[in-house]
């Protein structure tokens, strides 16, 4: 039986692959612009970082994380997420003594058992930035405005930045005690795991997809009725730090966001396709996280955008950049001679710059030509023993089948002039 890639992964093959570098790059180029500095940190970690960091309660640590035991019988997951591992290494690395606020990056896999449509995977991939050390609401308008502004540099001019404010500890106390009695009133209509959430976390309910539950939440309390004043003038100065940082945003009081150690701020970006709303980026504050796995209390916010879908967006409104050919030119060799010659030949064009291959399967002319046509070159050199006693090579222009004789210490200069 073939083996094939497991359910819910992925293969990037070449013809996509540099859209995968693109979108990095340019988040990277972003987030140096902000002042941002990339962290890279393990693709596993101990679960109980995980069931401390994310949450108990959450979809993630109930039913979408990989765990298993390792050989030393400890327990481990895949991180679903990146936060959490920030958090601890944070915490580990002792950045508390570090100026602040900490500006950090990271490009990651994560991993969930979810179920795969939807474009859903079980791998993923998401790019991230936490900000550690400011409770300030001017931190809060910096980092919806650096992913705002990556996904405009990516030629998305239709998004919408959708804010809330779920308020703290303090004010969230009153909330969950109303929001349990209102749903309370609906306790038979509410799907399975809507009941439990009842109990546990009611706020999660705001964030269910069963139909029944979204309706009935329509209706429900909202978080930002019961803010204290803290978290009031907090919410209310970041909506005017957005409105000065020409950031289109609207204020959706139904989003609550799926991970347990949001406080403040919640914040998604979506763009609208086929009518309908897709999420590419959810983020928000998280000033107790830190303290919740075991270091000293120190605010933070972060995002994380799907890269998946936001290739998906991007391939849908006809923003994908042109593949850059790779290579540029082929090295044609006939006879061994030929091939040393070749060999020296292209090292030359490749310290140029000049992206190049050589012929590697001894074929006839007539094949390595149509070979190079496949690959789509702009230019093929030929050699023999006949060119290289006269220092020069057949330079065949592939796009137009014109040859011209070119002197080969000239060769690099001259393809250069002409691609
Ligand atoms: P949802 O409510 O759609 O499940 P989420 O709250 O679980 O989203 P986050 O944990 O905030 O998502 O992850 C940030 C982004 O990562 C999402 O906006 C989405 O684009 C992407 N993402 C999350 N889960 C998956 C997945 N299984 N496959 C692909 N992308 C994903
Ligand atoms: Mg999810």
């Amino acid at each position: 039986m073939k083996i094939q890639a497991p359910k819910g992964t992925k293969d990037v093959l070449p013809e996509e692959s540099y859209i995968w570098q693109y979108v990095e790059s340019k988040f990277r180029q972003i987030c140096k612009l902000y002042g941002y500095q990339e962290v890279r940190f393990p693709t596993f970690e101990y679960t109980e970082l995980f069931q401390r960091g994310v949450g108990e309660t959450t979809d993630i640590v109930q039913k979408e994380m990989y765990t298993f035991l390792d050989k030393g019988g400890r327990s481990i997951t895949l991180r679903p997420e990146g936060t959490a591992s920030v958090a601890r290494l944070f915490i580990e690395h002792g950045f508390a003594s570090r100026p602040m606020p900490q500006r950090l990056y990271y490009i990651i896999s994560a991993f969930r058992y979810e179920n795969t449509q939807g474009g859903r995977y079980r791998e993923f991939h998401q790019f991230g930035i936490e900000n550690f050390g400011s409770k300030s609401p001017v931190t809060d308008a910096e980092i919806i405005s650096l992913s705002y502004n990556f996904f405009v540099s990516l030629g998305l001019d239709n998004i919408v930045v959708n804010i809330n404010s779920i308020g703290c500890p303090v004010c969230r106390k009153d909330y969950v005690k109303n929001l349990k009695e209102y749903f309370l009133g609906y306790y038979d209509k509410l799907c399975p795991t809507c009941k439990q959430r009842l109990d546990k976390n009611p706020m999660r309910i705001l964030d269910c997809k069963e139909d029944n539950c979204k309706l009935i939440a329509q209706d429900a309390p909202k978080p930002i009725e019961y803010l204290c004043d803290e978290c009031k003038t907090h919410f209310e100065a970041l909506k005017g730090y957005l409105d000065a940082a020409g950031v289109c945003y609207r204020v959706d009081p139904y989003i609550v966001r799926g991970l347990d150690y949001y406080t403040k701020t919640v914040f998604e970006i979506v763009d609208v396709v086929l009518d309908k709303e897709l999420a590419i980026c959810g983020g928000g504050r998280y000033d107790n996280l830190i303290e919740q796995i075991g270091g000293s209390s120190t605010p933070g916010i972060g995002f994380a955008i799907g890269v998946e879908r936001l290739i998906m967006l991007l391939s849908q409104k006809g923003l994908i950049p042109q593949k850059p050919q790779v290579p540029q030119v082929f090295v044609a060799t006939l006879g061994d001679l030929a091939t040393k010659k070749a060999f020296e030949i292209a090292s030359t064009l490749r310290f140029e710059g000049i992206s190049t291959v050589i012929e590697e399967l001894s074929r006839s002319l007539k094949s390595q030509m149509k070979y190079a046509d496949k690959l789509g070159c702009d230019f093929s050199v030929i050699i023999g023993d006949d060119e290289i006693e006269k220092g020069v090579c057949k330079l065949r222009n592939m796009k137009t089948s014109s040859e011209e004789v070119v002197r080969i210490e000239s060769l690099a200069q001259y393809i250069k002039s002409k691609i």
